[in-house]
């Protein structure tokens, strides 16, 4: 642009004047040139505001029923819904559509100045409120055609860069522009040969009629649902006409659904399902033209330039699809195709063989089209079920093969399979982890990379194991490729969360985390590692298997057959410059060295453990010949943690408990809480203390408790979705680092870390009962002693 950026054409020497209007003639003369209104908005609104000296520029154009002006929203940039004004009086940009007259405001939230100009006239301060922009100066122009007079829209700029009134060259400038635009939006949306909207071909090629297609329009506003799905469903239309409408609309190819199409894996390495449905595009293949890319609405695309930023460097071919093409895309990219038919048919079509058969029908059998098809049916449908685990378990002579499901922590029956199937089945799973299939006495391990056999991006852990009859069982976990979780979606009561916080961002020291496996250790060490993952930190992770992956972690996975075992793995992560450490697990005497000895050294180390409390991790650490003295310096914090089934919230019954319930839930409280120095001096009154602080916290207005029973519906396994953890964190105080450096025994330290706040396992339990998030079986189940 030729004038100076930031600087508003206020100083009026012609030589500002002369570049103002040189620069607006570029302007238009690309107007002139462009094909439709969205296009001039969103290819011209930056430059128009550099010319102009304005921070914003708003376009309206007139809404169909022409009641009301609607802005055009530049899409992708920032997250603004478009604003809708009536014409009338009681908004600026409205006063200025109804009175086709400029407005120059110097400030809007000068209500008197505002009245002058009319007494309705109102500056809506809720898009202020709601964006957080302040608004002062506008000028805001009509777009009126030049023929009949009629209004075609409104500009509006906001702020000017100076901050100082927006000027007269500024008025006559936007004036003219007006006037171009008042031209061009005229003819863009009377010309017939240029389509206003995505649909055009549709009433072009006589298939509806233009009224048939605005009341589709209108009915699809009222249902929320795309215009498309009213054209199909209402019109009956097909799906490949409104596809040809709206690639030709959008002047490029049409790009329909097909279903065999091939998950483009490399292009998707980074993409998320999440950012696709929301952006709305989806790279396909990439060949001699580029990548090629599928969306609803290529203009958008183009305009944000997303996809040039995801694929820098290549060229990007954009192509355009329905609506419920794209979904189905999506879905068939990022989820296994739906239509593999039920587990019920696929065991139907497998033939039932009486014979024990010889390796080699095995064989040919495991190459079976049907029972490849079951595996995979077996597997996608444990992932979609949230299941962990898939127990493959073979019984003899002529019963039936069991396979189960492990689903938060509990085992459920899935199908049956004949028989005859049992060892083409094993021989199928062996193969696909390239184990030997001749091998049936020995152990055996590996793992299903499953996005091999299904466009499911899994990977499953197999472990096989003779049993008795010369049969083999087969047990998968499920390593989805997951994303941490929230620090704050962790189930941490506020007083834990807060306390974890200033534990993990210490600059360094070492954290641990304990409990048996299946606890959800890993998920946790990674939700703290998402909260301190920022790019100045240099985060490297020895992991066994790496199940959750993030962003700007250096994760290593461990391989102790190569030699990589946890300890060499931490030395040669401190010979690579890091900030954080993270530990799958410290058994032995020679990992936790190295870790303390990082720890000291200034780097942050965190770990898990395989023992049952907080105290008790601290005394086996010292147990294992830690210096008492080093290790107390070191520790930030130890968080032991259990998961408890969670009631599920769509079917749990509501009751009140009776007093000797709720004496025995206290007594059960009360129980950890005997070796400290409150109930040590008065046992009652620290009892009716915990009683008070419950009352206030947990109890309605009546004074009433509110616990749930399980019911069991269809969301659900017997009343129970999901888990919650339990925690009970202990800090690395100066007196709990006294206490370690005095070797104190582990009820000691029990005591200390309750006197200071810590709350243990069954505590926390016992309060997720109170909020009536578990019931206290699954407590109990958890924190045995
Ligand atoms: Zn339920």
């Amino acid at each position: 642009m030729t004038l100076a950026a930031g600087k508003s054409p206020t100083s009026g020497g012609v030589a500002t004047r002369l570049a103002f209007f040189k620069g607006l003639q570029a302007i238009t003369t690309r107007i002139h040139a462009t094909h439709n209104i969205d296009e001039i908005i969103f290819e011209l609104s930056a430059d128009l505001c550099e010319l102009f000296g304005a921070e914003r520029l708003t376009i309206y154009t007139v809404d169909d029923a022409r009641n009301a002006i609607v802005s055009k929203v530049k899409m992708g940039l920032h997250k603004v819904n478009s604003i809708r004004l009536p014409i009338s009086e009681n908004s600026i940009a409205g006063y200025v559509a109804y009175a086709k007259k400029m407005l120059n405001i110097p400030d809007v939230y000068d209500e008197a100045a505002l009245r002058a100009i009319s007494p309705h006239l109102e500056f809506r301060k809720e898009v202020d409120e709601v964006t957080g922009y302040h608004s002062k100066q506008m000028l805001v122009a009509p777009i009126v055609s030049n023929e009949k007079g009629e209004l075609e829209g409104v500009l509006q700029l906001i702020n000017s860069v100076d901050g100082q009134p927006f000027t007269p060259i500024a008025e006559e400038g936007l004036l003219g522009l007006a006037q171009t635009l008042g031209v061009a939006f005229a003819q863009r949306t009377k010309a017939p040969a240029a389509p206003r909207s995505r649909y055009d071909l549709l009433v072009t090629e006589a298939k509806i009629t233009r009224e048939e297609l605005d009341a589709a329009t209108r009915k699809a506003r009222e249902r929320k649902v795309p215009t498309e799905e009213v054209l199909i469903e209402d019109m009956g239309l097909g799906q490949e006409e409104i596809g040809q409408a709206v690639a030709t609309f959008f002047n490029v190819k049409y790009e329909p659904f097909h279903s065999d199409r091939i998950k483009p894996v490399d292009l998707l390495v980074n993409i998320k399902r999440e950012f696709v449905e929301q952006s709305h595009w989806l790279p396909l293949e990439e060949n001699e033209e580029g990548v090629v890319i599928m969306a609803t609405d290529p203009e958008q695309i183009r305009a944000s330039r997303v996809a040039h930023n995801v694929f820098p460097n290549k060229n990007i071919v954009i192509r355009a699809t329905t609506v419920r093409e794209f979904r189905k895309t999506v879905d068939q990219f990022f989820e296994a195709s739906l239509d593999m038919g039920s587990v019920d048919d696929l065991l139907s079509d497998l033939v039932e063989d009486e014979q024990d058969s010889s390796m080699a029908e095995e064989l040919s059998a495991a190459a079976d089209n049907e029972l490849v098809k079951l595996v995979n049916k077996v597997i996608v449908d444990a992932y979609k079920q949230g299941a962990s685990d898939i127990h493959i378990e073979p019984r003899p002579g002529k019963e039936k093969t069991l396979i189960r499901f492990r689903k938060d922590g509990t085992l459920v029956p899935y199908i049956e399979v004949p028989a005859s199937y049992r060892n083409p089945l094993v021989t199928r799973i062996k193969i696909m982890c390239d184990l030997d299939i001749s091998e049936r006495r020995k152990p055996q391990d590996g793992k299903i990379k499953f996005r091999k056999y299904s466009p499911l991006d899994i990977e499953l852990r197999v472990a096989t194991l003779p049993t008795a009859g010369g049969l083999e069982d087969v047990v998968m976990r499920i390593l989805a490729n997951s994303e941490p979780i929230p620090l704050d979606k962790l189930g941490l009561t506020e007083n834990n969360l807060s306390r974890l916080m200033s534990a993990i961002t210490k600059p360094y020291g070492i954290f641990f985390v304990c409990g048996p496996t299946g606890s959800g250790k890993t998920t946790t060490l990674h939700s703290i590692l998402g909260h301190i993952n920022t790019p100045d930190t240099k985060i490297w992770t020895a992991e066994d298997p790496v199940e959750i992956t993030q962003k700007g972690l250096r994760q290593v996975q461990v391989n102790r057959k190569a030699g990589l075992d946890f300890a060499t793995m931490m030395r040669a992560f401190l010979r690579a410059d890091p900030d954080v450490i993270m530990v799958g697990e410290m058994r032995d005497h020679e990992t936790v060295a190295v870790g303390l000895e990082a720890s000291l050294t200034g780097h942050l180390v965190f770990s898990t453990l395989h023992t049952n409390s907080a105290p008790e991790s601290i005394v086996r650490l010292l147990d294992m010949g830690m210096d008492p003295f080093n290790f107390a310096d070191a520790l930030l914090g130890v968080l032991a943690q259990r998961l408890a089934k969670r009631l599920c919230p769509k079917c749990k019954a509501a009751y009140h408990p009776d007093v000797a319930e709720m004496s025995n839930l206290l007594d059960e409280y009360c129980l950890d809480l005997q070796m400290t120095t409150p109930f040590k001096e008065d046992a009652d009154a620290a009892r009716k203390a915990v009683a008070k602080q419950w009352q206030t916290t947990y109890a309605d207005k009546q004074g009433q408790f509110t616990f749930y029973k399980p019911v069991g519906c269809d969301d659900c396994t017997k009343g129970y979705r999901g888990r919650v953890g339990l925690h009970e964190l202990m800090l690395g105080t100066d007196d709990t680092k006294k206490r370690i450096q005095e070797r104190a025994r582990v009820a000691e330290l029990l005591a200390l870390a309750l006197e200071e706040g810590m709350r243990t396992l069954r505590q926390d339990g016992i309060e997720k009962v109170l909020a009536g998030i578990t019931d206290m079986a699954q407590v109990r189940k958890v924190c045995v002693r």
